[in-house]
């Protein structure tokens, strides 16, 4: 067998592959859905009079704040619109909690001794990467197929009172594809905190972003916050770079509205108004709700066939050697493996790219050293085929070299 997987191996780097598989990104064709926006829009005036070519509005412009607002459940005068990425807002927002006190605090955090998030794993290694850019200690939290275990969340939240956040990924999450159950969220909401100035960022990255017909149901974290007199708590996150353009979307902060002043005032001094353009842009283009949905659809006819054929090439190929998940939405696979590391490097060695492995996790530290983030909705049915049959064949080297 050994022999076997060696021989196939070296076929493999032999026929000098070179196929990249790390980042979640649309592919062309994909971006091609939205082509239209380039041709948009039709008239630079908002329904409230206002010129969209000028300065001013920094929270958005409200038809596109009530057009989303149900989408990423967060009532439209409690949304804000921000430029083309969130991933900018939930950095920015570290730093603005870092240097103006949060609602509720009764400190700037950059005034504490040690602020620690706490990091669901596996995760997005973005959000890692804001915590290690300033400091903030990271402490792993295991995910269930429920979201992550809430007992350690709970246990953790109310011991220490340096526990100033924690990173989620509610729908279709980055990587595992969990959507959080109605009870995990209902005891986001409601837990006991020692920090009075916690909060939850809420990246709701995927909230559209459906493979099946029958869409995963996320529970209404800040209503049930308020609900629960945790209005505070919770920031959210959400934006179409996986819906219209990756790079050219727009995104969205919301949270309830002590926390959007707070935002506001913060980024009153960074901003003179947003580009109001490109928000007319998306209104004309995407419509409403169904026009979110029909357009969300062709996105899942073109990324649907990906998913299905590396679980069929997987299944084909790795049988039980591996656990894969198999997403209901979202944009990535996630792959269980012993030796998770050797994995890719061998993968890198015969030209298929993959997230390095421990990406999932605080540090880049896999405890494990199991899971690899499979993204892929870039290439095309061929390339990925490739890859995915060449990712088996390292698993396979790696589990008989190993034993
Ligand atoms: N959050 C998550 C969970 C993501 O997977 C991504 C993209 N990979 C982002 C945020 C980045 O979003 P944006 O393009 O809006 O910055």
């Amino acid at each position: 067998m050994l022999v076997t997987a060696q021989r196939d191996y070296a076929d493999l780097v032999q026929r000098g592959l070179s196929l990249d598989l790390t980042r979640g990104k649309p592919s062309p064709r994909q971006l091609d859905l939205s082509n239209d926006l380039l041709k948009l829009p039709t008239s630079y005036q908002a329904a409230d009079g206002t010129d969209g070519r000028n300065y001013g509005n920094l929270q958005g412009l409200a038809e596109l704040r009530e057009l989303f607002a149900p989408l990423v459940q967060v009532p439209a005068e409690q949304l804000v619109v921000g430029g083309n990425s969130s991933l900018a807002l939930m950095h920015d927002t570290v730093v603005h909690a870092l240097l103006t006190p949060v609602p509720g605090a009764a400190r700037r955090w950059v005034e504490e001794p040690e602020i620690t998030f706490l990091c669901p794993v596996p995760g997005y290694d973005r959000h890692f990467t804001i915590c290690e850019r300033f400091g903030i200690k990271m402490v792993p939290v295991p995910m269930t197929a429920e979201g992550p275990d809430m007992d350690v969340v709970e246990r953790l939240v109310a011991a220490d009172a340096s526990v100033k956040g924690m990173w989620c990924v509610p729908k279709y999450s980055n990587p595992s594809g969990i959507t959080y159950s109605d009870e995990t969220v209902r005891r986001l909401a409601a837990m006991r905190t020692a920090a009075p100035d916690f909060r939850i960022f809420w990246d709701n990255a995927y909230a559209v972003h459906h493979l099946t017909d029958t869409p995963d149901e996320l529970a209404d974290l800040l209503a049930l916050a308020a609900e629960h007199g945790n209005a505070d708590r919770v920031f959210v996150y959400a934006s179409t770079s996986k819906v219209t353009l990756a790079g050219s979307g727009v995104s969205f902060f919301g949270g309830s509205p002590a926390n959007v002043k707070w935002f506001l005032h913060n980024t009153s001094k960074q901003s003179i108004g947003p580009d109001k353009i490109n928000q007319l842009r998306h209104v004309e283009f995407l419509r409403d709700g169904a026009g979110v949905a029909a357009h969300m659809r062709r996105h899942a006819e073109l990324i649907g066939p990906k998913f299905e054929l590396v679980d069929k090439v997987l299944t084909e190929r790795l049988g039980d050697l591996a656990t894969w998940t198999s997403p209901r939405g979202g944009y990535f696979i996630s792959l269980e493996v012993p030796h998770a590391a050797e994995v890719v490097a061998r993968a890198k060695a015969a030209g298929i790219a993959l997230t390095p492995a421990g990406a999932t996790h605080p540090y880049g530290k896999d405890p494990d050293d199991r899971v690899i983030r499979i993204a892929p909705t870039y290439p095309g049915l061929d390339e990925l085929e490739q890859a995915i049959n060449g990712l088996a064949v390292c698993v396979r080297l790696v589990a008989e070299e190993r034993g």
